[in-house]
């Protein structure tokens, strides 16, 4: 191995572990679009916003100018026990991939959730308990979420109560154990257990959900039980917030080497991890103290920066929830029924919705037979077995260190390894059988979804 000075693995001590959340639409000159109440597309108040949110999460969602914001030590406390996670020299593939780039990633999957969603869940449900609240309310697609904010629940001794997409209830039964293990109850979605959830099964008998259908529910129940909120684990404002400790870590350890990335990549579903690792770094870029490009990856399959609309939109089918200003592909659209990538959400958090429409970072859509062969490219030399989701990344990594081979160009990369992939190994059997197709819609498809995105003047 050529340079032993940065070890493979570089750690931080544990008085090292932030102590504040950076908050980076401080540093931002044009913020992120407020939501809107849905009724009266009116900026949603802090009151209106109280009713879903506990308290002390509506005012980090609407606050665009404290810079840093302190982590309670009970959040400190709880990071203890999983981070600092470890940020990795990939030496071993830049040898099989014979490139001058030095790669590293910043490793999230460490934690028996298995990925970052952790960060806020913990987050999340210590202000519900803060604010002596029975319980929280959420939806879960494959599960990473449901999971994580399962595990900070029984924590802390509160409800979690998870909506589960009805198709991934009934094919991965693995992580709703895992749920119940931290005592969540978790119920398929849509339900009969709620309005929407009933109006959703008459129209469509026999449908297997959504993602915006089970928020829908999930919502429904934190605004009819006063003893209840609603918590999210991606897209929103304090989501990325909670999520910078990924980027102030990374930060931290690099800085120790003196090591500036030359170009950042994460993978991009609601926007939470790529806009946790990025902040301080866009931070520096903002306030023109560094530059760096930026990169989003995200399925071609789900295309919502490459390919969506930069709208007012809803986040969920129901239309309970507020509208966002981001890029969407409007939210009926559903991801064809073989892409088993994860990274399904039809839209993107308004921050780096935002930044994205300032030039300020950008996109790239991957297919998912090139996702799944990065992944197993990535396995057999790190050992580290990734999550499809985290995967969209690697192969962005690997073809920005691909090119640095052409060039000869020494880049520095760094990149956001979300998680493990142990519950995915039915994705990773249908890439094996060659069963996995790239689907990716067509402009006509796309453009009878963008048709129907509210009208917001
Ligand atoms: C949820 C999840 C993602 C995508 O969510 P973001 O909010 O875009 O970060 C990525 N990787 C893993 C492992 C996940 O669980």
């Amino acid at each position: 191995m050529a340079e032993t000075k940065i070890p493979y693995k570089i750690y931080l001590s544990e008085s090292e572990i932030p102590q504040k959340w950076y908050n980076v639409r401080a540093d931002m000159k044009n913020k992120p679009a407020p939501l809107l109440n849905p009724g009266t597309h009116k900026p949603l108040t802090a009151e209106e916003m109280s009713g879903i949110f506990c308290s002390e999460l509506v005012a980090q969602e609407l606050d665009n100018e404290t810079r840093f914001i302190e982590i309670p030590k009970e959040i400190q406390d709880f990071y203890k026990m999983y981070r600092p996670s470890p940020l990795v020299r990939a030496y071993c593939l830049e040898e099989k991939l014979q490139t001058p780039a030095k790669i590293y990633y910043k490793f999230e999957g460490n934690n028996t959730s298995g990925s970052h969603k952790l960060n806020s869940a913990i987050a999340q449900a210590y202000y519900a308990k803060k604010q002596g609240l029975k319980g929280v309310t959420t939806e879960t697609g494959a599960g990473q979420w449901g999971t994580a904010l399962s595990m900070a629940c029984s924590y802390l001794g509160l409800d979690c109560k998870v909506y589960m997409v009805k198709v991934s209830y009934e094919q991965k039964p693995f992580r709703r154990e895992v749920m119940r293990v931290y005592g969540a109850s978790v119920t398929p979605s849509p339900s009969m257990e709620t309005e929407i959830g009933r109006k959703i099964n008459a129209e469509h008998p026999g449908t297997t959900g959504s993602l915006g259908c089970a928020i829908s529910e999930a919502v429904e129940v934190a605004v009819k039980n006063p003893d209840y909120r609603y918590v999210l684990g991606s897209v929103l404002n304090q989501v990325l917030l909670h999520q910078s400790v990924i980027g102030l870590e990374a930060k931290a350890a690099l800085d120790k080497y003196n090591v500036k990335p030359d170009i950042i990549i994460g993978c991009a579903g609601g926007g939470s991890n790529l806009g946790g690792l990025i902040a301080p770094f866009m931070g520096e870029k903002l306030r023109g103290e560094a530059d760096y490009r930026i990169i989003a990856v995200e399925p071609a399959s789900c295309p919502s920066f490459t390919r969506g609309k930069f709208a007012y939109d809803f986040c969920d089918t129901g239309m309970v929830c507020p509208l966002a200003k981001m890029y969407t592909l409007g939210s009926d659209f559903i991801p064809s029924a073989n892409h088993a990538g994860g990274l399904r959400y039809h839209g993107m958090s308004p921050v780096l919705s935002q930044l994205y429409a300032d030039g300020l970072m950008e996109a790239v859509a991957v297919e998912q037979t090139k996702v799944f062969e990065a992944a197993e490219e990535f396995a057999r030399v790190e050992g580290i077995l990734p999550a499809p989701e985290s995967s969209h990344a690697i192969r962005a990594a690997i073809d920005e260190a691909l090119k640095c081979k052409e060039t000869g160009e020494e880049k520095t990369i760094l990149f956001g390894l979300t998680g493990t992939g142990y519950f995915d190994m039915t994705a990773y059997e249908s890439y094996h059988e060659g069963r996995m197709n790239d689907y990716i819609p067509t402009d006509e498809e796309l453009a009878s979804y963008a048709a129907k995105l509210p009208k917001i003047d």
